[in-house]
């Protein structure tokens, strides 16, 4: 069987830095925390809670030590919190994820009303949204946006996955709504691109796994797409839930993986493809 691996497979700039930051963390050893799980893949996640660093609900339940802030942020008082109970802090929120709680304090202080493009229930846009010192409102598409009260000064950003169309979608109906608007385009397109790299190979394969944490919504996204045009594809964790059913009659595998995915997981995956291609032939 051809193997092709998509050339952005697996962690993102945000992803990379953030699981960089607290691995480092974890080798100083002491009390370290994490307030969620740092990133959506169970299986780093599990790595770093064996060397002792713990998942934390809530940023109260340290009194001492140090905390890592995960990628897509945590909420302006969850990080007040941890400043006042004297925490030692890892930020490693994305530079990304930054820029637009950064953008949405400003905006606030400006005496701008700031719309959030994205899902209110997301904990990066919970992060966002409690940057503002306003009014602050959250809508996922243009028609929510249409609802939206008459309001002097709009302030616009988007969540970082948010996609380009949904972002215009909302500052077209902001257009009905105030008479200044100020857009900021705080969309990261790591995301995009693996869609756009995941279809591409799913068109000229037999088959596409799709390597990444269930809990992940750009992983699931990706298998998604790819099953709409391939439904031979198959997402997975790990390579333990590889089936060589699967490969029956392929000659062409297309393997992706989503932005929270590490490399170690994705190499697994190929050697065990490969075992299995060893065994279809003998
Ligand atoms: S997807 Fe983009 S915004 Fe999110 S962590 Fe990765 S680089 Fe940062």
């Amino acid at each position: 069987m051809e193997v092709i691996l998509a050339k952005q497979a697996g962690f993102c700039f945000g992803v990379k830095r953030a699981t960089h930051l607290a691995f480092e963390a974890a080798d100083k050893k002491g009390e370290t925390y994490t307030l969620g799980p740092i990133i959506h893949s169970p299986q780093v996640v599990q790595r770093l809670e064996e060397m002792g660093v713990k998942v934390l609900g809530d940023v109260n339940d340290a009194d001492s030590g140090t905390i890592i802030i995960r990628s897509h942020g945590v909420a302006a008082e969850e990080l007040e919190a941890a400043v006042s109970k004297n925490l030692e802090i890892v930020d490693a929120t994305c530079p990304f994820v930054k820029k637009a709680q950064e953008h949405v304090e400003s905006l606030s202080l400006a005496g701008y009303d700031v719309v959030v493009v994205g899902d209110a229930d997301h904990p990066e846009v919970q992060g966002i949204v409690s940057y503002a010192t306003g009014r602050v409102y959250v809508v996922g598409s243009g028609e929510e946006a249409a609802k939206l009260p008459r309001m002097a000064k709009i302030g616009v950003v988007a969540q970082t996955t948010q996609s380009f169309e949904n972002l215009k979608d909302v500052v077209y109906a902001c257009l009905a709504k105030g008479g200044e608007i100020r857009v900021y385009h705080t969309i990261c397109d790591a995301t995009a691109v693996r869609q756009e790299e995941a279809k591409a190979l799913a068109s000229k394969v037999d088959c596409m796994i799709v390597i990444g944490g269930f809990n992940s919504a750009n992983t699931k996204r990706l298998a998604e797409v790819c099953s709409e045009l391939l439904p031979r594809t198959h997402h997975i964790e790990t390579a333990s839930q590889l089936d060589s059913s699967w490969f029956v009659g392929v000659e062409k595998v297309g393997v992706t993986a989503g932005a929270s995915t590490p490399k170690w997981l994705i190499d697994e995956v190929l050697d065990r493809i490969a075992e299995i291609d060893r065994e279809k032939i003998g």
